[in-house]
């Protein structure tokens, strides 16, 4: 007989979210079945949420959504190795081909044919899972499930922020959101010099300065210019991590830099942001877009966290998972880092 668990669905084109009863999924030759222990909620849950233009080309209901999450081993597909049940797991959200020239090479964040778990196929707020087992990544018993619950959005942080080398370095960061934040405790752990952080919203700044920012800067009334000053910067930000979206963050970070400075892009503009080509190029700098994690992301992270890098700061919220109206609240207002929801009994 089929078996029934709780899960966060979509349940037809439309705003909202309703927890209701699914199949539990069984999982193919090669996939791997989880048991859901906490997730937290990503910006992109909001947008599926709000059912906003993005969630109503790219969501097709009813579908459980959510794609990061901690939990364990519960039943392995035909052919699978390597894993047992009960062993401690997260996974990759991006599901990608294994056959295109990146996923050859390794890099899995440009796949050309990436599909996204919670996104294109059922995702994990739920009480069970299914991924294939090389999208599954083995999670060490000594990390706190709290922080592992976001490794996917801690992973963003991550491959965005050591995308350039950080030793000795000035960074910006644009975007105090929780990816900027977790990014500015990446930077400081990684041993840049300044971390600055700008963003809109005090709530966020006042989380950043709890991660250890040199500065959080409220741009819709503080002079960047003079804050970079004051924190001894002469010829301009030496990295700059693109994490709010926001076009004219962005044209202030292109402003800010020195000349020969590294750029990596990461916030994702709803419209598209007009730039100084003549700053770009007589400042020689170098843009990078950001997309996904690579794989060795999911390593870097549990080595950080194991050898002293703390990112709790940014979880302002728990909930248990029949709450979770409660969190999608608490991410609407603006005022939250990230939100955990429990999914034991
Ligand atoms: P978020 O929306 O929670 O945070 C963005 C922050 O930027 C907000 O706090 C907002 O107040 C701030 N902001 C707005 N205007 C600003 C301005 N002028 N100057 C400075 N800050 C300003 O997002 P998040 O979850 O932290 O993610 C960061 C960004 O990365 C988002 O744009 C998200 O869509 C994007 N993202 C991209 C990928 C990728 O693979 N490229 C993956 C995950 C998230
Ligand atoms: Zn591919």
């Amino acid at each position: 007989m089929e078996q029934l668990m709780d899960a966060i669905v979509k349940p037809a084109a439309g705003p909202g979210l309703t927890l209701r009863k699914v199949p539990v999924p069984v999982p193919g030759p090669g996939e791997v079945l989880i048991k859901v222990h906490k997730t937290a909620i990503c910006g992109t849950d909001v947008h599926i949420y709000n059912w906003d233009p993005w969630a109503q080309v790219h969501i097709k209901p009813p579908m459980t959504i959510g794609h990061e999450y901690v939990g364990e081993v519960a039943a392995l597909g035909a052919g699978v190795t390597g894993l047992t049940v009960g062993q401690r797991v997260s996974g990759e959200g991006h599901i990608t081909c294994h056959r295109c020239r990146n996923c050859h090479n390794g890099d899995i964040q440009w796949c050309k044919d990436t599909l996204s778990v919670g996104v294109d196929r059922d995702g994990a707020f739920a009480e069970y899972v299914c991924i294939p087992q090389s999208n599954v990544i083995i999670i060490d018993e000594g990390l706190p499930e709290d922080v592992v619950a976001f490794f996917d959005a801690f992973g963003n942080a991550t491959h965005t922020a050591l995308m350039f080398p950080l030793i000795g370095e000035d960074v910006l960061i644009t975007g105090a959101g929780p990816i900027g934040i977790i990014a500015a405790g990446i930077c400081k752990f990684a041993g840049a010099r300044r971390v600055i952080i700008t963003d809109v919203n005090d709530y966020r700044l006042e989380l950043a300065r709890k991660m250890g920012v040199d500065a959080a800067v409220n741009t819709a009334r503080e002079d960047l210019p003079q804050i970079m000053k004051d924190q001894g910067l002469t010829e301009g930000f030496d990295v700059g991590l693109e994490m709010s979206g926001n076009g004219r963050a962005l044209q202030q970070l292109i402003g800010s830099m020195r000349n020969g400075g590294k750029v990596s892009l990461l916030g994702i503009s709803n419209k598209p942001v007009e730039l100084d080509m003549n700053t770009i190029i007589t400042k020689g700098l170098t843009l990078q877009g950001i997309y996904g994690r690579k794989m060795d992301n999911w390593h870097q992270m549990s080595y950080m966290v194991q050898g002293g890098l703390d990112v709790t700061p940014v979880i302002t919220h728990r909930f248990h998972y029949t709450d979770f109206e409660k969190g999608f609240q608490a991410m609407l207002s603006g005022n939250s880092g990230k939100v955990v929801l429990d999914w034991t009994k």
